[in-house]
């Protein structure tokens, strides 16, 4: 089957406000377009691809003197303790709907991170499908959504895009940590509340993001259900920011454990500049798996530069008065 891949512009140069603010708003694109050259003489250079990152001269302990939000007083991600965490009050579990619905998708990777995000079709022309496979998700289609659990009671928050932390060798990676304990990479499924109408809105309102997180453990056999985005992962150029690379149709259900239910819930932040305090926080306690060999390949996605994106995890920041919540299923 032909698949076509999509132009690599079109959510930078989209007329899409959302889509520009989500991706400012969360910087996890450094440029919009084309990668910012300059000239110097014979030679054109990349120039600097982003004003904050995960090393000594632009890292963590750095981005409140251009993000002030990084320094407020609810900020992510925390070292969590499931044994002296409070019950949740919560009534019911957090719910996942269309998780188990294939959905179209790229691979992409910034300065920061790579991201998964849904190819969504611009006009119902382009819906024209083959076979039985989705190729786009289409005007009318509806992405994977969660509610329930510590969310507001009837609000909808819609799936925008995953991407994860990780180091560079099994000691280190995930941004939330158990008991000062890291483990080597954290998945991050981000969605928006639909209240507010687009990403961009919602990011920037207290109760406008959720984010699920996992936890990844090294397992001895590879994750199948991850080859898809692994191959997706070494296609990458490595040279070039935001270039989109089609991986088929995967199914959010197959990437997280299943029938997970326990989690530790609390109210932060992002995890990166501008920092925005508008995330409800669900850090899950069940494991996704992943071999050394599944590692190795994200290991490998590299910057603009070339440059490797291991460790790019935030420590953890002050708890300052708030609640970690401990959700168990009866
Ligand atoms: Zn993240």
């Amino acid at each position: 089957m032909k698949r076509q891949r999509r132009n690599k512009l079109k959510y930078t140069i989209s007329n899409d406000h959302h889509r520009i603010f989500f991706n400012l708003s969360l910087y996890l694109l450094s440029s919009f377009g084309k990668t910012p050259y300059k000239k110097t003489g014979k030679k054109t250079v990349l120039s600097q691809g982003s004003s904050w990152g995960y090393s000594a001269d632009n890292g963590p302990d750095k981005w409140a003197e251009k993000y002030p939000l990084c320094g407020a007083s609810s900020q992510s991600p925390l070292d969590l303790d499931v044994s002296t965490a409070p019950a949740s009050n919560v009534t019911g579990a957090l719910e996942f709907i269309g998780y188990e619905t294939p959905l179209p998708a790229t691979v992409s990777q910034n300065s920061h991170t790579f991201t998964l995000k849904p190819i969504e079709a611009k006009t119902a022309k382009l819906c024209l499908k083959e076979g039985s496979e989705k190729l786009l998700f289409c005007p009318g289609d509806s992405l994977p959504t969660i509610k329930g659990g510590s969310l507001p009671v009837g609000e909808i928050f819609e799936f925008a895009q995953f991407h994860l932390h990780w180091g560079k060798d099994d000691t280190k990676g995930s941004e939330h940590r158990l008991v000062g304990a890291m483990l080597p990479a954290e998945i991050h499924l981000v969605h928006w509340n639909k209240k507010y109408g687009d990403f961009g809105t919602a990011a920037a309102q207290s109760d406008g993001l959720a984010v699920v997180g996992f936890f990844y453990q090294v397992a001895a056999s590879s994750n199948a259900k991850y080859t898809p985005i692994l191959d997706g992962l070494k296609k990458l150029p490595g040279t070039e920011n935001n270039f989109e690379v089609d991986i088929g149709s995967i199914t959010l259900n197959d990437l997280i454990p299943a029938g997970a239910t326990d989690h530790l819930h609390y109210k932060g932040s992002l995890t990166t500049p501008p920092c925005l305090e508008s995330v409800f926080w669900n850090v899950f306690t069940d494991k996704i798996d992943l071999s050394d060999a599944d590692l190795a390949v994200i290991r490998g996605v590299t910057d603009e530069t070339g440059k490797s994106l291991s460790d790019n995890y935030r420590p953890p920041q002050p708890l300052n008065g708030r609640t970690v919540y401990s959700f168990k299923k009866a």
